[in-house]
């Protein structure tokens, strides 16, 4: 049965106003497999009228009730995992084992954001005569419209989502139009827990004109925005312009550094698994490694007998490790960016082309020896492609991996605690993973520096930017 999803406002699921929709396609295998309502501005302005409705109730309702019925919310995700993922692969074309380990693992984010919001804590200030409180309470931000990608459907949701109704928000998530079923059923978890309707609302439609709606719309107080680094400026920039709170997840191009103290076939192995995670479709992927001189060779022979093992098929086929390219947009990216490379004298080791078969498949990719000037080197290829280059000293490293208005996520395998040290320190980047993989877990931060963005959406600090301080000074007489 081909799939229909609705847009979801004021608690019904329902069709555009004008009756318009988009083709769903299943990036494996190129068929339309579904159609998705396309919002306007008619719609949008019932999902504004409701999400103020929702501001009113979910502001009022108590931080407790509020958690609990978010811990709902997780457990109904976790018991529809097996019937969410298969929609996810279908749409997303990621492996089945990996669109369950996201939706088990946006459970684990809903249950972290519902217990911060039961710890919004204020502060009484010392006041300077007797009879006067001067408190500084927290209070929600107010109704919250949130722009999320295709690469992670549900986890891109999931943390803005969960940090905003913690904090008592309401929202309205443009959600992608490429994968939008996962994101539906994900609302549908929180829905059947019992969030009031309205607090919600999810649309999907041309993503510039939603934006340029809601985010000069005087009842939107912030947003939040996961996707690349020019368009995260062009919206920042509106937000300014508007004097609205932003939070900004843009691009990366993350380097791996492993030293020549590293243990080299942990190292490979593991650095092949993150590289061809999500077919290299991850903001924190690693992309440009740089590898001590006297490991190299042994370095670039562990890591191609990894990714040969990287098998590519149908997410749904249990055995293929990597699946088809989400958007059939990305391969001619991949290709001029391998030809460019190629042109400059870089090696080409594996892959490097499009698979010949229905279905947007690129082969894993392992360039070496490529020059600085490759528009690779800097242009982040969002893809599944590594970059293999030699360095001599460890500063020369460090220059290489600040070279770029990037600063998102990186990478170090030494077993030298000085130089974990050094390279914790050193490296211009929003997160520093050193001898794992260490990053996106609900409890730590995860965002980005420079031209990466700003804000956090993990961690202790992720609830604050959807909150804001109140001074209530009172004197009693
Ligand atoms: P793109 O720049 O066209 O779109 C990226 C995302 O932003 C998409 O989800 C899109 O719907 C949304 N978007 C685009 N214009 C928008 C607008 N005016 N208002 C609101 N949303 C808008 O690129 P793409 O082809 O979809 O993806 C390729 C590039 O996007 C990659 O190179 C990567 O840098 C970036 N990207 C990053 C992430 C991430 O997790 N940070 C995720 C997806 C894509």
């Amino acid at each position: 049965m081909a799939i229909n999803v609705q847009l979801f406002i004021d608690g019904k699921w329902c069709n555009a106003k004008s009756g318009k929709t988009l083709d769903l396609i299943n990036p494996a295998t190129e068929e339309v497999i579904g159609k998705i309502a396309h919002a306007e501005q008619a719609d949008l302005d019932l999902a504004l009228q409701a999400a103020a409705k929702g501001l009113n109730i979910w502001s009022n309702t108590p931080a407790f009730e509020r958690y609990l019925l978010m811990k709902k919310a997780a457990n109904i995700l976790r018991e529809r995992v097996d019937d969410i993922a298969i929609k996810m692969t279908n749409e997303q074309g990621k492996p089945l084992a990996q669109a369950k380990g996201e939706t088990l693992a946006g459970a684990e984010v809903i249950d972290w954001f519902a217990e911060e919001g039961r710890r919004i804590y204020g502060q009484i200030v010392p006041a300077r005569e007797l009879g006067v409180l001067q408190l500084q309470v927290k209070e929600p931000v107010g109704i919250v419209a949130a722009f999320t990608p295709w690469n992670f459907p549900i986890n891109q949701i999931v943390r803005k989502l969960s940090a905003a109704i913690a904090a008592g928000c309401s929202i309205i998530i443009k959600a992608p139009e490429e994968t939008p079923v996962s994101p539906a059923e994900l609302i549908r978890a929180f829905i059947d827990a019992g969030i009031p309707a309205s607090v919600i609302n999810l649309v999907y439609g041309i993503p510039s004109e939603i934006s340029n709606y809601l985010i000069p719309h005087p009842l939107i107080s912030k947003i939040s925005f996961t996707g690349s680094t020019s368009v995260g400026k062009l919206l920042a920039g509106l937000a300014g312009q508007h004097m609205k709170l932003a939070t900004m997840e843009l691009g990366g191009h993350a380097p791996v550094i492993v030293c020549e103290d590293a243990d080299v076939g942990y190292a490979a192995k593991e650095m092949v698994i993150c590289k061809y995670l999500n077919a290299g479709q991850v903001c924190v992927s690693p992309t440009r490694f740089l590898i001590h001189t006297n490991i190299y060779d042994e370095f670039i022979a562990n890591f191609l007998k990894e990714a040969r093992k990287v098998t590519v098929g149908n997410g749904t086929d249990k055995s293929i490790v990597m699946g088809p390219l989400a958007n059939e947009r990305r391969i001619p990216v991949l290709e001029r960016l391998i030809q460019d490379a190629l042109a400059k004298g870089a090696r080409l080791l594996l892959g490097g082309k499009r698979i010949d078969r229905q279905g947007y498949f690129f082969e894993p990719t392992v360039l070496a020896d490529v020059p600085i000037t490759a528009d690779i080197m800097s242009e982040e290829p969002f893809g599944p492609i590594a970059l293999l280059n030699s360095f001599e000293k460890i500063d020369d490293a460090i220059a290489e991996a600040n070279r770029l208005p990037y600063g998102l996520a990186a990478y170090a395998y030494t077993k030298s605690l000085a130089k974990a040290t050094l390279l914790g320190q050193k490296i211009k980047a929003g997160m520093v993973t050193i001898n794992h993989d260490g990053l996106a877990l609900p409890e730590i931060h995860f965002g980005g520096i420079k031209d990466s963005g700003y804000g956090s959406e993990g961690g202790c600090e992720a609830i604050n930017s959807y909150l804001q301080t109140k001074l209530v000074t009172q004197k009693a007489y």
